[in-house]
């Protein structure tokens, strides 16, 4: 048999997806699953937007269009993501409409870095997954940076100063944040900033397809601080905002990185579904009540199921400042069953319990003298979310191993 690459076979994944198959498997044997795994809004998109993308079928729009995307997106996203982020100069001409967010990860390091040189990419962990995972088939040097609880899942900045190095081309930051819904606020992004003046050779990828699902306070950018907008790569997009995750539409933009962004997408998709850019211009331009209150639907949703989880027996959960995740620690509920870690929990839940949550560990490695956490996507109803922790304490509750 030929061999497959060293690349192919390091490739790293969603482990998101490999729990969702397992969940998948389980219902099928008629197995009743309440599952908090899936990162995606439990909404379909507003229907003003369908519209649009039937429009666009009815009118023919079938063909290629231009790989940095379709005139009017351009403006219309360069308009929007400027108005969120205190009226930065985005231009048209530095926005680049991809198949997704997602995708610009990985050009953004292809972008920034070599294959094989030492070149190093930072990054938050736990993180989206996908970061070290491109990082590393790309041939850069992955760096994580730590996440601390006690920060509200934010890093120390003198963390960050001590893992910068000459080789280091590339920061990811990621607000609101997947796993923790952590965010970045403007003072972290202020002393983040600070660093990255004295190393003019980073860039920074900054990952904020969260930004209209940000609770704690406004949502800021760091490419709003001075001298961080020309080397901000700005990463948001149409998936969590409108519900649109399947229709695939991203947005990335830089002045200087878009026409390399465009020339990567030539070589890749080509361009970004026509169909799925016309509906996108039209959730950007229509009316924005069903993103609001979907916003607020998410809100509720979080104090509701951080309430109930610090009610659970050895969970306590910090209130996350954003997105749709809450990131539990249950290192003394790992004690009380008897489970010898996250994964060894979350398994136990799964098929004891009937509850599907992800481990940390699908996150990258866990941080040293953090503990213990899951994640749950509170992207699901009222009446999951109360009969899933109810389930999970239960479960608990029957499990403590007796004092001996
Ligand atoms: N970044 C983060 C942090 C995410 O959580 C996700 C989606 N789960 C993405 C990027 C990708 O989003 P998209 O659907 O736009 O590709």
């Amino acid at each position: 048999m030929p061999l497959l690459s060293q690349r192919a076979r390091s490739l790293g994944t969603e482990n998101a997806f490999v729990v969702l198959a397992e969940v998948n498997d389980l219902a099928r044997q008629g197995k009743d699953i309440i599952s908090f795994c899936i990162g995606q809004p439990d909404f379909p998109a507003p229907l003003h937007v369908q519209e649009a993308g039937i429009k666009a079928i009815r009118e023919g729009k079938h063909g290629y269009t231009p790989s940095a995307g379709i005139d009017p997106l351009r403006e219309a996203a360069a308009k929007y993501m400027a108005e969120m982020r205190g009226g930065l100069p985005i231009r048209p001409q530095d926005v680049v409409v991809g198949a997704g967010a997602k995708p610009f990860i990985a050009y953004a390091i292809l972008s920034t870095t070599d294959h094989g040189t030492g070149d190093e990419v930072i990054y938050p962990n736990p993180g989206f997954p996908i970061y070290e995972s491109q990082i590393i088939a790309c041939g850069a040097r992955p760096v994580p940076v730590q996440l601390r609880e006690e920060r509200d899942f934010a890093f120390d900045p003198a963390e960050l100063e001590r893992l910068i190095t000459p080789g280091t081309k590339l920061l990811i930051l990621n607000t609101p944040h997947n796993p923790t819904g952590g965010i970045l606020t403007r003072k972290a992004l202020e002393a983040i900033a600070a660093v990255l003046r004295k190393h003019p050779q980073v860039w920074i990828y900054a990952d904020e397809i969260y930004s209209r699902l940000c609770h704690a306070e406004s949502f800021f950018s760091i490419a709003q601080l001075p001298g961080m907008y020309e080397r901000t790569i700005i990463s948001d997009g149409a998936s969590k905002t409108w519900a649109m995750t399947g229709w695939r539409i991203g947005f990335a933009s830089n002045p200087q990185l878009a026409p390399v962004l465009t020339r990567w997408i030539t070589n890749t998709d080509s361009c970004a579904s026509q169909i799925s850019q016309w509906a996108a211009l039209e959730a950007i331009n229509g009316p924005q009540e069903a993103a609001e209150s979907m916003k607020q639907s998410f809100l509720e949703r979080r104090d509701l199921i951080v309430g109930l989880l610090n009610k659970v027996p050895g969970v306590t959960c910090r209130v996350p400042g954003g997105a749709f995740y809450a990131w539990p620690n249950v290192t003394e509920a790992c004690g009380l069953i008897g489970a010898a870690d996250s994964e060894a929990f979350r398994k136990r839940l799964l098929h004891e319990a009937g509850v599907a949550v992800l481990a940390d560990i699908h996150f990258g490695a866990r941080v040293a003298g953090d503990g213990q956490h899951v994640r749950f996507s509170y992207a699901a109803s009222r009446e999951a979310i109360e009969k899933g922790v109810a389930r999970m304490a239960q479960f608990i509750r029957a499990n403590t191993k007796k004092a001996a």
